[in-house]
């Protein structure tokens, strides 16, 4: 039976059993869903003839010498042998392997499984796996106590329960997609015979958990569709602050607030995603739809992930809505608690309309009068429990979100699929384009000069500091050190700040105060500054150790310059030139454009590095690449919508089992309940 329990199953007992438990392995149905994560390729046999130097290959051969087996010191012992297949000879050693002097057998013919090398003009393989079959062997995520072999032992014996695994596909589904049974996916993700069957096998199994996924994704949505929300409409409150900015809103942005604000008048509360690219102004957009929630009657909250984005935000606001009589407060884990206290009751009593804030805005004391529209800015920082927790604040408020860490359209569909989103795709006009460059140390010099040229012209300077590995020093120490050391020597005679995340957050607005004053030449830097901040004279940015970083977030840190009238540069020192770091240095060379920089990265480090899919509450993916799937990912998701047409909340019984998938897909998120 497939709950037949581990421990009972080939050979496995009690002393394993617990091993397999540490795996999340309980009966034989986790056991048959625990994917293998590799596979190696033993399944061409190739005569002694043919092997090639430096290739792994399978051989058949017998011993055409006796065994010897040599015990050099305390735990170190070889044992060689040379065989033969008639096409020629290879001399093979093994090392430790002890057992071999008793149980080779000198007149067998043996499978050999491993690389061959040329050395001394002769066919040589060091510890070879001696094999019983020729054939593809999965590899396992596992545990320290299992090997393979064991591993594989078990997975064989639980194949015979494999018929009995429920079908969740529907057939005309199945047909529609040609998609193979989940009998013979199961059988060919594990010990498939061919890789053409494993990739059949692989397609099912891939486009299973997208449809699944894709269908947690709609219920989710259909249920928050069905809120009602306060409609807010104030249509000449709009333009009247637009109108007050002293910049005119490129076309984008006056799409992007067209659709929050019709998504604010209705009834259905609006789950909005603005996604824009450093600098696209995404501020303002999320600042004229609190003020019209303002302007009607409501109050509007916006959650920043940094002490130094909230406080920055807090003053645009303050001056912005000043002239409207719009009263703004702040509210940051910082302040004192006498403060904290005077504001909360602002927000309780309905004497402050807009909120500022960092998480601080999410704790239990915070209580609003009549909050209707909840803003979370740089969303990809904060997880989706807590977008949740600020939206409890309120009774169904509607939703903005906010990000600069562009992911490609049908991604975010899948990503952010309960989300509508909008996308401001353009930039304002006199956008100065950042020169970027990778270089190496004895280039120091140079840029050093070229720095103190920007200083001498009236800019500012932004030096990210190296970029510490954990356990390998404190990034408060190597930013204070390197701040020292820039003191000390080049830039002894300049001012230089340094700001960092344990400064206390006085301390901290009080350093971005004087750069932003122009107080400050050089501001040293961790990445901090990564998200939001605006000084537009810094016209160049240096950043230590480039190649520790994503190309998005060193796309993002980049764009803390370039926001002024001045040409702007990014100096980026690498001290590796690895093949990798190259190609990722030549992106982000190549184009100041977040989406195109965010679809390479996405292509070099894969999607679940990409996006952290937990931080976004998404379940994780065993088969399916969100990246490379991209077809099926478009598929399942139309059989998603089409199977949901027909029964949209899944109460067939024949869609029993769908839902149970989906309910098990989610249930390690917590952020999910179908009903
Ligand atoms: P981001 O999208 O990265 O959050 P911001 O909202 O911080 O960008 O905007 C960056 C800068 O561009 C700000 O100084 C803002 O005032 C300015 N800005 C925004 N929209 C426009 C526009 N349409 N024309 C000119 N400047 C603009
Ligand atoms: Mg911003």
């Amino acid at each position: 039976m497939l709950s037949q329990e581990i421990g009972s199953i080939g050979g496995v007992g009690k002393a394993r059993e617990k091993l397999f438990f540490r795996l999340g392995i309980r009966t034989a149905e986790d056991m048959l869903s625990y994917y293998p994560r590799g596979y190696e390729d033993r399944s061409h046999l190739k005569t002694i003839a043919e092997a090639a130097d430096g290739e792994s290959v399978c051989i058949k051969a017998t011993a055409c010498t006796v065994l010897s087996s040599r015990r050099v010191r305390r735990g170190l012992s070889y044992q060689k042998v040379t065989v033969t297949d008639g096409t020629g000879v290879v001399f093979i050693t093994w090392f430790n392997h002890d057992w071999l002097a008793k149980d080779f057998d000198l007149s067998a013919e043996y499978l050999y499984f491993g690389r061959v090398a040329v050395k001394n003009g002769r066919l040589e393989m060091s510890n070879p796996a001696i094999i019983r079959e020729n054939k593809i062997e999965p590899i396992y995520p596992l545990t320290y106590g299992l090997t393979q072999n064991i591993f594989r032992r078990v997975m064989a014996a639980c194949m015979r329960y494999a018929g009995e695994l429920p079908e969740a596909l529907p057939d005309a589904l199945r047909e529609k997609h040609t998609l193979c049974g989940i009998d013979y996916a199961v059988r060919n993700i594990h010990f498939p015979e061919t890789f053409e069957k494993f990739e059949y096998a692989r397609r099912r199994l891939a486009f299973e958990e997208l449809f699944i996924l894709g269908l947690g994704i709609r219920l989710q949505k259909q249920r928050r569709a069905v809120l009602c929300g306060t409609p807010l409409c104030n249509d000449t409150a709009a333009a009247d602050f637009t109108g007050s900015l002293g910049f005119a809103l490129t076309g984008a942005q006056q799409r992007v607030i067209g659709e929050i604000l019709a998504d604010l008048k209705g009834v259905r509360v609006m789950n909005r995603l603005v996604q824009g690219d450093v600098g696209s102004g995404k501020t303002v957009v999320a600042a004229a739809a609190m003020y019209v929630a303002v302007k009607s009657g409501a109050q509007a909250a916006m959650m920043a992930p940094t002490e130094i984005l909230a406080a920055q935000h807090y003053d645009y606001f303050s001056q912005i809505f000043a002239p409207f009589g719009v009263r703004t407060v702040l509210l940051t884990g910082s302040m004192t608690a006498k403060q904290k206290r005077a504001v909360c009751s602002q927000i309780a009593d309905g004497e402050a309309d807009v909120v500022v804030g960092t998480h601080a805005l999410i704790q239990d004391g915070v209580a609003f009068k009549n909050l209707c529209l909840a803003v979370t800015d740089e969303q990809h920082r904060f997880g989706v429990k807590q977008r949740a927790a600020l939206a409890a604040k309120g009774c169904a408020p509607h939703l903005l979100v906010m990000t600069a860490t562009p992911i490609p359209r049908t991604l975010s569909l899948v990503l952010y699929g309960d989300l509508d989103v909008s996308i401001i795709d353009e930039l304002p006009p006199g956008r100065q384009h950042i020169d970027t460059y990778a270089v190496d140390e004895p280039m120091r010099e140079r840029i050093n000069l070229f720095a103190k040229k920007q200083i001498a012209e009236g800019r500012q300077v932004y030096i990210i500091c190296p970029l510490v590995e954990e356990g390998e020093t404190s990034e408060l120490k190597a930013a204070t050190d390197y701040a020292e050391h820039l003191r000390a020597g080049p830039f002894s005679g300049y001012r230089v700040g340094l700001i960092h995340g344990k400064l206390r957050p006085k301390e901290k607005d009080d350093i971005m105060l004087r750069f932003s004053r122009g107080e400050i030449d050089v501001l040293v830097s961790t990445t901090v500054v990564e998200v939001g901040v605006n000084v537009p004279n810094a016209s160049l940015m240096i950043i230590e150790n480039a190649e520790r970083f994503g190309l998005s977030q060193l796309h993002q840190l980049r764009g803390r310059v370039g926001r002024g009238a001045w040409k702007s540069y990014c100096i980026l020192f690498c001290q590796t030139d690895g093949e990798i770091t190259k190609k990722r240095m030549d992106i982000i060379s190549g184009t100041n454009d977040g989406f195109v920089i965010a679809e390479k990265d996405l292509e070099i480090r894969g999607p679940g590095e990409f996006f952290g899919t937990r931080q976004h509450g998404l379940p994780e993916l065993k088969v399916a690449n969100l990246y490379s799937d991209m077809p099926l990912v478009k598929a399942s998701g139309e059989a998603a919508d089409e199977l949901l047409r027909g029964d949209p909340a899944l109460n067939d019984p024949d869609h029993a089992e769908i839902r149970r998938r989906i309910e098990k897909m989610f249930a390690q998120t917590g952020a999910f309940e179908i009903n």
